[in-house]
């Protein structure tokens, strides 16, 4: 059922609106930040076409073709060769793509338009969800195209995406595009409440959020905080331009024992960057993320201006786009800490 989904009131009454007129188009684009809930409105519209017993032309969640569309085990993300293959649900007609490796692969699309291409096996149409269709490069993109083009009146796919502006024009003109907003903060501290958490947790993780449950949901708390708290004194350490300071946290920073940590630490550095912005231009609190740190990051931001800030900021912005190439992390991060000191 689409109201058991939180946030995304539009794109909620924009797809009832679809099922119930029974005209879902073929080629849907969920665009939005990841874990907005795109894959899981996918996977209603996916259940809603073909539960044995809809409700109002909604999924029933209670068939034995709802349960078994909304069961899927992904294999490990590094795991390149499974990820070529398609990731089926426990449903036969309902499978998914991902990015494998890098991109999208040409062999991953001409799979998609072989499925596409058959009759559905037991449900009334097979569905295909593809993950990350900004990760299609020029090559798949145009081996999609044909499928988009000439897709069967039985077969749905839904691209999904958090980087609209890196699809081909091509793909996008080919689709209905549904956009996804950040859900609200209230309506995350809603579904955290199930989570057992202490309310000043649950309060940190809501703000984290930014709008997305999936990297709420995905975050360990107690790591995140002691991060963050490595990160603040960081930060003062960059704002009273201590040198030394700086450097050592550099080091671990860098360690190679902490790579998978490093560009989720670079991301607490950028929201307390961020935050420390938003104090010194007098912005509404609201849009504050570490709203629970606010005395110590207004202290911090007496010791600095704007524009260092957003200089700052770019700087991270530049390091972010390198990690995509092999870069030295050592030597960039301290290139990085330096110029900002
Ligand atoms: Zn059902």
């Amino acid at each position: 059922m689409l109201n058991r989904l939180s946030g995304n009131e539009r794109a909620k009454r924009a797809i009832k609106r679809m099922l119930s007129l029974k005209r879902v188009p073929g080629v849907l684009l969920f665009s939005g930040e990841d874990g907005v809930g795109k894959k899981l409105f996918a996977l209603e519209i996916a259940k809603a076409l073909n539960c044995m017993s809809p409700e109002d032309f909604e999924a029933c969640d209670r068939c034995s073709s709802c349960q078994r569309i909304a069961d899927i085990t992904y294999p490990a993300s590094d795991d390149t060769e499974a990820n070529k293959a398609i990731i089926w649900s426990s449903h036969p007609d309902v499978g998914l793509i991902r990015t494998a490796g890098r991109f999208i692969q040409v062999s991953q699309m001409r799979l998609l338009e072989k499925e596409t291409n058959f009759r559905p096996y037991e449900g009334r149409v097979r569905f295909f969800i593809v993950e990350n269709a900004d990760t299609l490069n020029e090559a798949s993109s145009n081996a999609l195209l044909k499928t988009l083009e000439e897709i069967p009146p039985t077969s749905h796919i839904v691209l999904l995406t958090s980087k609209l502006a890196k699809l081909l024009p091509t793909i996008k003109s080919r689709c209905q595009i549904i956009g996804f907003s950040p859900v609200p903060r209230k309506e995350i501290e809603e579904v955290l409440k199930n989570l057992n958490l202490t309310s000043d947790k649950l309060g940190v993780l809501a703000c984290m959020a930014q709008g997305s449950i999936g990297r709420a949901m995905n975050t360990e708390v107690e790591k995140y905080c002691a991060d963050r708290l490595e990160i603040s004194q960081l930060v003062e350490a960059i704002v009273k331009s201590d040198l030394e300071k700086v450097l050592r946290f550099s080091e671990s920073l860098s360690d190679p024992k902490k790579k998978d940590d490093y560009e989720l630490r670079l991301g607490i550095l950028e929201t307390m960057l961020r935050d420390l912005w938003l104090i010194k231009i007098g912005d509404q609190e609201e849009r504050i993320i570490n709203r629970d740190l606010i005395k110590q990051l207004t202290s911090y931001a007496q010791h600095t201006n704007t524009q260092r800030i957003s200089t700052w900021m770019k700087r991270i912005e530049e390091i972010r786009q390198q990690l995509n190439v092999n870069i030295n992390r050592k030597a960039a991060t301290d290139a990085l800490l330096l110029s900002m000191t």
